[in-house]
């Protein structure tokens, strides 16, 4: 069973049921929407196609809304057509909203002409292009082009030297946030976020807009400015998850430096209990070709060994010519990571000792020592908010782990955790004889009922009727805070097809 998962980002060449659906069955976990592309529209019909292919496989699939923060951009271009940008050669940036040509493109951040200075440089389409401030007239600003090339509409501006006092929110992501909620998402990404202050900013307002019962829509930092690297331990206190986003960051920060970075980010996500995605260029060369770079197989694995929870598949998936051969690709270089021994490698993949005096930690870790001393790989959580689910994947015990739900959103949700299978037992009503309450767990615990039986009962029914478990297997099963009842943090060590004594 893979443990990292793959999040593809939907776009022009992938965002029909048709292929969602060959790119779920190649082992895609989750999607991404990316919001800095696209209409409402065409999203909308993406997330409805992702919907009805989940129902249709009947598999777990994260949605991810990544809202594109204060993204600096240039504008469109006569025709749509790029244009060569000459070294040597002066390029206008303005503020004036023109269609751009050869000689200038205009720009969504309209501060520019008074942010920038001259010698300060400009770097657009993730740093391919360079170019020099030599004068600000009026709302243009005049440079000078440092390195050319073929310059495409709408690509992303970065201003290394330059301060900038945007807010992290954009009005632009209020409106897709507000619209993201009301799709009922699993996640949120902000990008370009810089302290534990955006963080908070936007999981208040994710809390505001919130319509679920359970799990709620998880935030997702983006990792990607200087500024957020010094902030790192501040922001992974306060967001759910973290990505990596090596795009932004090679060009925000320098390019030796985001393997570095992704070590760092990483190894303090999963220390803080938290998620993180390895994200941009993984499988760059897939976007014309069938066959990766040895280079990029080794990147995927290797982001793997350090303890990411999903890999992401960008401009591969979204407008490539091979998203599914892409797919595919990043599921067996996964497969091959996982089956190196963590004996293999030079810092082994495993949960660490240390005390960190949480009582979700307790939990975990002693069902991780449970498992090894009856000799099982196998857990099952139950989980409605999917907390506990994500609390298990973190210490990285390695064991298989079956987080059972009887949410649909938080089964959808834990998609994209790693080493997580999410089982929804919303159905468990239908059969019998564990027919209690209105069919939740919380129902359950909460019944009249010798609770704890009849809810390791229900766990090991939705388990061998999947056939991950065989009668007279034991395996471990957990619990967290459901409620004040039955399996409330408990870790028990379970036989399939036992009876517990009736109270
Ligand atoms: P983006 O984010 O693809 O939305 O820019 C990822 C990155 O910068 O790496
Ligand atoms: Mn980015």
């Amino acid at each position: 069973m893979r443990r990292a998962k793959i999040l593809a980002t939907l776009g022009p060449a992938s965002n029909t049921e048709s292929v969602i659906e060959t790119m779920v069955s190649a082992g895609v976990n989750a999607v991404r929407i990316n919001m800095s592309h696209g209409s409402y529209d065409t999203h909308t019909a993406a997330i409805h196609a992702t919907r009805s292919v989940a129902q249709k496989l009947g598999v777990p699939i994260s949605i991810l809304v990544d809202l594109s923060g204060p993204k600096i951009r240039t504008k469109t271009l006569e025709n749509g057509t790029p244009v060569p940008l000459i070294v040597g050669e002066r390029f206008t940036i303005t503020t004036r909203d023109i269609v751009g040509n050869s000689q200038e493109v205009s720009t969504n951040f309209s501060e520019l002409h008074t942010s920038v200075k001259p010698e300060e440089t400009i770097l657009l389409d993730d740093g391919a292009l360079e170019l020099r401030v030599e004068e600000v007239v009026g709302q243009d600003v005049h440079t000078r082009v440092i390195v050319g090339g073929m310059l495409n509409e709408r690509k992303g501006i970065n201003l290394p030297n330059t301060v900038l006092s945007i807010p992290s929110m954009t009005e632009k992501d209020h409106a897709d946030l507000i619209w993201a909620m009301d799709q009922n998402v699993d996640y949120i990404a902000l990008s370009f976020v810089r302290t534990a202050q955006d963080c908070k900013d936007v999981k208040d307002e994710i809390k505001r807009l919130n319509k679920r019962k359970m799990g709620r829509a998880l935030l997702v930092a983006k990792i990607e400015k200087a500024e957020a690297i010094e902030n790192l331990d501040g922001i992974v206190a306060e967001t759910d998850g973290v990505m990596v986003a090596r795009g932004d960051l090679g060009v925000e920060t320098s390019v030796e430096l985001v393997p570095v970075y992704q070590k760092r980010i990483i190894s303090r996500a999963v220390a803080h209990d938290k998620f993180v995605i390895t994200a941009t260029q993984m499988l760059q060369s897939m976007i014309e070709s069938p066959n990766p770079t040895r280079a990029e197989a080794s990147d995927v694995a290797n982001a793997v060994w350090d303890g990411t929870d999903a890999v992401m598949l960008s401009a591969e998936t979204a407008s490539g010519s091979f998203p599914v051969e892409a797919v595919r690709t990043m599921a067996r270089i996964i497969d091959s990571a996982e089956t190196l021994k963590p004996s293999e490698l030079r810092k082994p993949v495993k949960f660490s000792l240390a005390p960190t005096g949480r009582t979700s930690q307790a939990l975990c870790k002693a069902a991780a020592y449970a498992a090894r001393e009856v000799m099982t790989e196998k857990v099952a959580v139950f989980t409605e908010s999917g907390l506990m689910g994500r609390r298990l994947s973190s210490i990285r015990s390695g064991l298989q782990t079956f987080a059972l739900t009887s949410s649909l959103d938080v089964y959808n949700q834990l998609g994209l955790i790693w080493g997580v299978n999410p089982f929804y037992q919303g159905e468990f009503t239908d059969s019998q004889p564990y027919q209690l309450g209105e069919g939740t767990m919380m129902d359950l615990l909460n019944a009249e009922t010798d609770s704890t039986a009849d809810l390791l009962k229900v766990g090991e029914d939705t388990l061998l009727r999947a056939g991950v478990v065989a009668e007279g297997e034991t395996i471990i099963m957990m619990a967290g805070r459901l409620s004040g009842h039955g399996l409330s943090s408990s870790v028990v060590v379970w036989t399939i097809g036992e009876e517990l004594p009736r109270r």
